[in-house]
């Protein structure tokens, strides 16, 4: 099922849903499931599963070193198949720009239909470590509108290179990122906005934001969306706060502002598993504000790891 269908399903009442990352390649997958096992409970509609990309260099045909290349990780879909199948519940591949060509995204998308998967988050993906701003692969897109675009096209049964008429068209449900703080590479909110307003125009049909700890910056950014008429959904994504360190590289990483009153508990705390509950805490009293104000869903983002989800989970649902 669609997650827009969920949501309209739920009559105004707040789902929860997750986000997993695939274990590293070759890695066993069970792991994985101990730490969705313990979150089943809260009934997920869907589960996200996102993707990275690699670099490797290439070797020609000499066996001389050729250029490096980046490709999308293994696994997503794959993933996304399996959990479906195991705990009967929908599941969200995401999809990047960033690694992918045009016909690695249609083959994808032609395997997630087969598969019954309805939904995918359409994403541009982050520049690789060493570029100062994201390069497209060759043949691949630039912004994740241009992904929204062949994602609507492929619904109306338009392919890459033909057109197929048929009853059984694939039919995705198109989620894309949107920035209470802005994007980090954006010039301004609002125009980070008119680029929300764009993806949405091209077919997305929800927006899940990136992590923020201040509810009233999500709060300003969904009325500034449907001032500038964006009207689908918009879901609030948490990260409980798990280790000291993440008072730098979250705001480094993903330029959002932490609250200096989070930022004092933490400061206070003597190891990181006091640093946990004060992310389990901050979350929770986050999530039952937005809650409260009728959000469609509350989305947490895992990294992997059950606990802290569970114990938030357990308060607010
Ligand atoms: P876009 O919407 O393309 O925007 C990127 C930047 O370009 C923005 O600054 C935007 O304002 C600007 N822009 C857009 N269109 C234009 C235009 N036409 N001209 C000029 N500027 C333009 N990353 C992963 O690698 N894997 C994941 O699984 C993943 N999951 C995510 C899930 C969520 C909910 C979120 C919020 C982010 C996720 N990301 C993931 C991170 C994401 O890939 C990065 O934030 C990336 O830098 C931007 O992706 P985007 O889809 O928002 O890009």
């Amino acid at each position: 099922m669609k997650v827009t269908d969920h949501i309209a399903n739920a009559k105004g009442e707040t789902l929860f849903s997750f986000e997993i990352i695939p274990p590293v390649k070759g890695k066993n997958i069970q792991e994985l499931y101990d730490n969705i096992d313990p979150l089943m409970e809260f009934k997920p509609p869907f589960i996200d599963v996102t993707t990275s990309r690699e670099e490797y260099v290439y070797i020609d045909r000499d066996g001389l070193l050729d250029k490096k290349l980046t490709r999308m990780r293994p696994g997503t879909v794959g993933i996304c198949a399996s959990i479906k199948h195991k705990y009967d519940v929908d599941t969200v591949p995401h999809v990047l720009c960033g690694g992918f060509t045009r016909e690695e995204t249609e083959y994808l998308l032609v395997d997630c239909h087969y598969l019954g998967i309805q939904n995918v988050m359409a994403l541009r993906g982050d520049a690789m470590k060493e570029e100062k701003y994201f390069n497209p692969i060759q043949g691949g897109h630039t912004y994740a509108t241009d992904l929204v675009k062949q994602i609507y096209n492929l619904n109306q049964g338009k392919y890459l290179h033909e057109v197929i008429e048929t009853d059984d068209c694939a039919d995705f449900c198109i989620g894309v990122a949107g920035y209470p703080e802005k994007h980090l590479e954006s010039p301004s909110l609002q125009s980070d906005l008119k680029r929300l307003k764009e993806k949405v125009n091209a077919g997305a049909d929800y927006v899940v934001t990136q992590m923020f700890f201040d509810n009233q910056k999500y709060f300003e950014f969904v009325e500034a969306a449907k001032a500038m008429g964006i009207n689908v959904p918009i879901i609030p994504g948490i990260k409980p706060i798990a280790i000291k360190r993440h008072l730098q590289l979250l705001p480094q990483v993903f330029r959002i502002d932490i609250p200096q009153d989070l930022i004092d508990a933490i400061d206070d705390c003597k190891n990181n598993a006091a640093v946990r509950e004060i992310g389990i805490e901050w979350a929770i009293k986050q999530s039952n504000e937005l809650k409260a104000a009728g959000v469609p869903v509350l989305h947490y983002y895992s990294m992997g790891k059950s606990d802290n989800i569970k114990a938030i989970a357990k308060e607010v649902f």
